[in-house]
């Protein structure tokens, strides 16, 4: 799928991820010629640029153009309803700076940390959480500063994960991440690494052999992606996906829960079940966060438990994501469902099931058991 704008691109080219790098849509001019924008587009360019704009010729050509409200225009695409604030918006609502034990790693949960590799992205996503920091190449980490992370990783045993995010890591040269694997896969207690990457949805190009050659002997490493909307689930990124996959990583979704764009019950279910078939597994389904400008993506926890309610019971369970909230300011994720229990009394439960039929359980006298001989 290409749009015409790119017609006369040689396949070798349009395949090639430094050419869609090289050849993103990052200014009002070059947006005109591929689309006709709404006059809140256009003022949304020019005016919320403290974010900047940069979209690959692969992930516009996925922007239905007769479509103000398409899913994709929607997430890449500025509006001058970034430029709200709401009364409870904050710049850093996760409190990852305040979270940071050394400049560039965030150290919230006993076990785990977020290392911060690059600031850039191949396209900035409008709902960004780390918009206050990403794609602005001043704040961007340095080399240096990651031996002060690596050096707070190998004196801290409690840390058995790491997730290397951004930004989009894969920003990176192969090299550069390499490096870093190796470095994190030499201290002792780090047993999981994670990659955090988008590439896999707006420049899937970036998943080459020499890639996948270059981080496959620092297993395990998880690969958290960024699927929001089907439209996104293409050959391209299925082919990404298997390189991945066929060489012994395990790919996971993080969807975020966009108003608009994927509050609809019936595009969240197309969205899980196919991802399952292309082996990705839903594994978060995430609140849109408080951070400034945001407040026009955000959808209720009503909206989100009524998702939830409409795929349990109804489809595989595997394709049902943890719906997740992540307090503000830096209190972590906390995990919701539908209410099923309607009622308990001592040993007496009473539930619902997904039908909304009642069901009664009891649970057995423990008091008996001893130590269970
Ligand atoms: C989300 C997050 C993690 C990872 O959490 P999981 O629930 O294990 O996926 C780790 N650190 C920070 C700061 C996070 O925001
Ligand atoms: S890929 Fe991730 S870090 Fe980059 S702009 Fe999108 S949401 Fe933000």
């Amino acid at each position: 799928m290409r749009h015409a704008f790119w017609n006369s691109v040689k396949d070798s080219q349009w395949q090639s991820w430094v050419w869609q790098q090289q050849n993103r849509i990052k200014s009002l001019s070059q947006l005109e010629k591929i689309l006709e924008l709404t006059p809140s587009e256009r003022l949304g360019v020019v005016k919320a640029t403290q974010f900047r704009m940069a979209i690959t010729p692969y992930y516009a050509s996925l922007i239905d153009p007769s479509d103000p409200a398409c899913p994709i225009r929607r997430q890449c695409i500025p509006t001058d309803k970034e430029l709200n604030s709401q009364t409870y918006d904050v710049e850093d609502p996760l409190a990852e700076e305040a979270h940071m034990p050394v400049p560039g790693l965030t150290h919230r949960y006993p076990d785990r940390a977020l290392l911060y590799v690059s600031h850039h992205c191949p396209v900035y996503c409008r709902h960004c959480t780390r918009k206050r920091k990403v794609s602005d190449p001043r704040t961007a980490p340095h080399p240096q500063s990651y031996e002060k992370a690596f050096e707070y990783l190998r004196k801290t045993p409690e840390i058995k994960d790491v997730l290397v995010s951004g930004g989009d890591p894969l920003s990176l040269s192969d090299v550069r991440l390499a490096e870093i694997f190796k470095t994190l896969r030499k201290i002792p207690h780090i047993e999981i690494i994670r990659l955090s990457t988008r590439n896999l949805v707006t420049l899937p190009q970036r998943v080459t052999e020499n890639l996948i050659e270059s981080l496959k002997p620092y297993q395990p490493i998880y690969v958290h992606t960024h699927f929001n909307h089907p439209k996104e689930c293409t050959l391209e990124s299925k082919h990404a996906i298997d390189r991945f996959v066929n060489s012994g990583f395990v790919v996971n979704n993080q969807m975020v829960l966009l108003r608009g764009i994927n509050t609809d019950p019936e595009v969240v279910k197309r969205l899980n079940l196919t991802l399952l078939r292309m082996r990705i597994q839903p594994y978060y389904m995430i609140h849109c966060d408080l951070a400034s400008g945001l407040s026009h993506f955000r959808a209720s926890i009503d909206d989100g438990l009524r998702i939830l309610k409409s795929l349990r019971g109804r489809v595989s369970g595997m394709a049902i994501p943890h719906y997740v909230v992540d307090l503000t300011p830096g209190g972590g994720k906390v995990a919701l469902t539908p209410e099923a229990v309607l009622s308990r009394k001592g040993s007496a439960w009473r539930f619902k099931n997904y039908q909304d039929k009642v069901f009664d359980y009891h649970d057995p006298e423990f008091h008996d058991l001893g130590d269970g001989v």
